[in-house]
């Protein structure tokens, strides 16, 4: 269980810088997510912490020792892949074991360490077979024991669940979370599905364009977005933004004008943000954070209404703008039109430049 520190660290391929002074500090043990869209540079930043890709400027430590210039080998990380790549002629017992082979252990110790591996992994009744004979979900597993018996101070794992079905993905989400508290190793996780990243996390790192926009527990992140951008991305039918211009402030409310609302006002909890008279904004509120009623400001049309039993979601349009509302009222459907108001508690302000405000 080892701890790691970036610090200022810059990568670029010819001209183009893909990272863009990484700051980061990663206690021993904490489950570190980076998440964010594809492109953004998270498979650099994790193959620099691995050592297999070159830092081009700053530092990189781990366990308090600067590891920016060692190989892979010393570095004390053992990394897992999307694509396992297994070895299709050797049992899952040497596929396990074949690091420690090519470190030099005797044959006796290794395998009872691939057997050791294969406990906390579950598989035991497997270890006399080949590859092409194990599902999806076991060949991950198997390439997750290869890194397991290396016994690492840090595990990195870029996207390792991208190829399993949807089923296979949440079953093997539940068993990562269980061998992060077997092993108890500092693990970082890059993943782009953000309902990984909020059940896996102890802390997320959300990455922009090869900048850290912001690291936070999911809940964090999810209350407190620093910016549009996070908040953006963080939640799952996504926040709603909507360009305001703020009129007033009273003792508990800041008051808006929607355009995108016909000009309808709307009302933010004072203590929820700084914004004042005059200013451009825009508001950021979640399904959730809508309420369904006839008194509501907002008249709006429903296109689609998605009932998934326990809750509801309805693709609304005000005219101008798209939004999604959650209610737990399964009668609304495509077509009817309905008005909402926004909780005040729950909704967010955003400056023209994107900064929660
Ligand atoms: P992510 O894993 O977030 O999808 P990557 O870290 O793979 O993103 O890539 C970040 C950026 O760096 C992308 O624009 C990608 O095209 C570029 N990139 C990655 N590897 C190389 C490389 N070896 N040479 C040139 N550009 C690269
Ligand atoms: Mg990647």
């Amino acid at each position: 269980m080892l701890s790691l520190s970036l610090k200022d660290v810059h990568k670029s391929f010819g001209p183009i810088e893909v990272i863009k002074s990484a700051e980061l500090d990663i206690g021993p043990g904490e489950f570190i997510v980076f998440v964010g869209p594809s492109g953004c540079g998270k498979s650099t930043l994790l193959r620099m912490i691995a050592g297999l890709e070159a830092v081009t400027d700053g530092t990189i430590e781990i366990g308090g020792k600067d590891v920016t210039r060692l190989p892979p080998i010393e570095r004390n990380v053992a990394m897992v892949f999307q694509s396992y790549a297994l070895y299709p002629h050797m049992n899952v017992a040497d596929n396990i074991a074949f690091g420690l082979k090519i470190a030099g252990m005797p044959k006796a110790q290794r395998l009872a360490k691939a057997r050791e591996a294969a406990k906390v992994l579950q598989l035991e009744a497997l270890l006399d077979r080949r590859p092409k004979e194990l599902s999806g979900g076991q060949r991950q597993r198997v390439a997750i024991g290869r890194a397991i018996v290396k016994k690492p101070g840090i595990f990195l794992f870029d996207e390792p669940l991208s190829n399993l079905d949807a089923e296979l993905r949440v079953q093997m989400r539940l068993e990562l979370a269980k061998l992060h508290q077997d092993v108890a190793a500092t693990m970082i996780y890059v993943t782009h599905d953000q309902i990984e990243a909020m059940t896996l996390a102890d802390r997320i790192v959300v990455l922009r364009a090869g900048v850290i926009e912001q690291v936070g527990t999911p809940l964090e992140l999810y209350h407190q977005p620093r910016n549009e951008f996070v908040a953006g991305f963080i939640g799952s039918p996504k926040m709603n933004f909507f360009g305001a211009r703020v009129d007033r402030r009273t003792a508990d409310q800041v008051l808006l004008k929607v355009g995108d609302f016909d000009g309808a006002t709307v009302g933010v909890a004072a203590d929820r943000s700084a914004a004042q008279p005059g200013d451009a904004v825009r508001v950021g509120v979640r399904p959730d954070g809508f309420v369904v009623s006839e008194s509501g400001d907002i008249p709006c049309r429903i296109g689609l209404a998605e009932r998934l039993g326990n809750v509801n979601y309805l693709y609304a349009s005000t005219g101008t703008q798209q939004m999604c509302i959650e209610t737990k009222d399964g009668s609304i459907a495509a077509g009817d039109v309905v008005r909402v108001s926004i909780d005040p508690q729950s909704a967010h302000i955003f400056s023209s430049s994107g900064d929660r405000i």
